[in-house]
């Protein structure tokens, strides 16, 4: 693919916007913010295309796991689970320790809803929700999901519909320009893969192409603690957003925000739900011990488990915990992979991780001492067991990893791009990863989904924007 070199372009007699073509909405990125966002334009009339960089869409989406949480929406009403929009927002402020954007959480979890339904509704989407377990920081079952619980096919399911509709999903289109007169956007330029340019001109442009996960000197620079870490994200977000962003003088925060992530398996590169330790599972270091409380979420989780020797941990669980995890199908493919391996007892088990039996012994005894003396609370994590973990032992190697990043574009409660003086730009909007999160400045601050979040909610925001800027 060619090089990327996001640039804002200024029309002026000595450098002319000269497009070939006019577009109503132009979409940068075709993932799951890019792609919804053209479903919900498609339904309100609105022609788009969607330009996209890679040969085949995949984006971050389609490495995802495909959870998404909504409160109140058709199927979680139809499963009578009490939720409100309130009690998200409040879920949502515990978690990033009241950092986050309140607009944005508001706007965010307000829209969710709707932009889920809309997708059922209009586009057949057969939303279930996950109700094995509780999700950590969510206070109800609310996290959504397709049927095959991947993201793979909830691109596969958005591609299609784009597809059928005949929306212009526009392949092997990096956009490296984007051309403004008088604060407006005017249109955009896209390089193709032999190096020729082509420009479109457009009547509002929304910036879906995520954040700059792929770009290791923007995450040396606002996420240090991450530079060496494994980017399992996309490597094509590499931060045209930002990028942009500076070349307009735009707003940009949040930058140290982030998705980690505490169980990638390693070598094998796959991740390991966290729907292990919500159930009783548990994470050793190289000496067999336990280093932090493991339902407090997988994200900061990432940061505790690089602090270990080796930045590696091991996931300890047992036969019912296993079986649980047999739900999910990144889970089914690490275990037959052999990144999950089965051990009849705590000798072999400590064999495998490399500690002595007694100290693997030891941590796993304490699990039963706290729940016979302490109704399972251990003091020195804060974590509170329902289970002790008993032989056969399941264990995974694994490492702490930077999913996508949360920071991005300042944009309003209509997904409107700010300026840094507060101006919101009329035509320009950002949804997904392009803009900033809801998450705060801070690993700790990321709530289970709160990439999809942002991903469906801005992009139904955006185009109810667009709808309503033309009335
Ligand atoms: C392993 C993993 C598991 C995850 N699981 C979950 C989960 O279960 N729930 C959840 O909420 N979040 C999850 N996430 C995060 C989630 O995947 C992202 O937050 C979400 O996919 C972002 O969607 P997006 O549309 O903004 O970006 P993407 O899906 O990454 O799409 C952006 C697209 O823009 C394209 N692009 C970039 N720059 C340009 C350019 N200049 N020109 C043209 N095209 C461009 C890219 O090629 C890409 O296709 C996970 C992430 C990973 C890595």
């Amino acid at each position: 693919m060619s090089l990327n070199n996001p640039r804002v372009c200024i029309n002026s007699p000595a450098n002319k916007f000269v497009p070939s073509l006019h577009i109503e909405v132009a979409i940068v990125g075709a993932g799951a913010s890019g792609l919804s966002c053209a479903l919900h334009l498609q339904d309100r009339g609105i022609e788009c295309a969607v330009f996209e960089r890679d040969d085949t869409p995949c984006g971050s989406t389609a490495l995802s796991s495909g959870f998404i949480p909504a409160p109140c929406t058709r199927t979680q009403t139809s499963l009578n689970i009490k939720d409100s929009v309130e009690l998200f927002v409040s879920d949502l402020r515990s978690k990033s320790k009241g950092e986050g954007s309140a607009l944005l959480e508001q706007a965010y979890a307000s829209a969710i809803g709707p932009a889920l339904d809309a997708l059922e509704v209009s586009h057949g989407f057969d939303w279930e929700i996950l109700d094995e377990f509780l999700y950590p920081g969510h206070s109800v079952h609310r996290m959504h999901a397709l049927p095959a619980r991947t993201g793979q096919a909830l691109m596969a399911r958005l591609m299609s519909r784009a597809q059928a509709l005949g929306i212009p999903v526009l392949t092997r289109s990096l956009v490296n320009e984007i051309w403004m007169q008088d604060n407006k956007v005017i249109g955009v330029g896209i390089t193709r893969v032999d190096g020729s340019v082509e420009r479109y001109s457009c009547d509002a442009l929304v910036l879906c192409c995520n954040g700059y996960g792929g770009n290791p000197d923007l995450i040396g620079q606002y996420i240090p603690e991450m530079k060496d870490a494994v980017f399992a994200g996309h490597i094509g977000n590499d931060g045209s957003a930002i990028l942009w962003g500076e070349g307009l003088g735009a707003e940009l925060a949040d930058l140290g925000g982030y998705q980690g992530h505490g169980s990638w398996a390693v070598p094998h590169g796959i991740l390991i739900t966290w729907a292990l330790m919500m159930q009783g599972a548990i994470q050793v270091n190289s000496l067999g011990k336990r280093f932090h409380n493991e339902t407090t979420g997988y994200s900061e989780a990432a940061v505790e488990v690089l602090k270990q020797p080796g930045a590696v941990a091991w996931c300890i669980f047992d036969e019912e915990i296993f079986q649980k995890g047999c739900a999910f199908p990144d889970f089914q493919a690490a275990t037959q992979l052999a990144a999950v391996r089965r051990f009849a007892d705590a000798a072999s088990l400590s064999d495998y991780i490399g500690c002595t039996q007694e100290s693997i012994g030891d941590t796993l005894a304490q699990i039963q001492t706290d729940l016979k003396t302490n109704d399972g609370l251990d003091a020195h994590t804060g974590r509170t067991f329902n289970k002790a973990i008993s032989a056969p032992y399941y264990a995974v190697k694994v490492t702490g990893a930077l999913f996508h990043t949360q920071g991005g574009l300042s944009v309003n409660d209509q997904a409107r791009v700010l300026m840094k003086n507060g101006h919101a730009l009329e035509n320009l909007f950002a949804a997904g990863g392009a803009a900033r999160g809801v998450s705060g400045n801070a690993v700790w601050g990321y709530l289970s989904g709160n990439g999809l979040l942002s991903a469906f909610a801005g992009a139904y925001i955006a185009a109810c924007s667009i709808k309503a800027s033309r009335n």
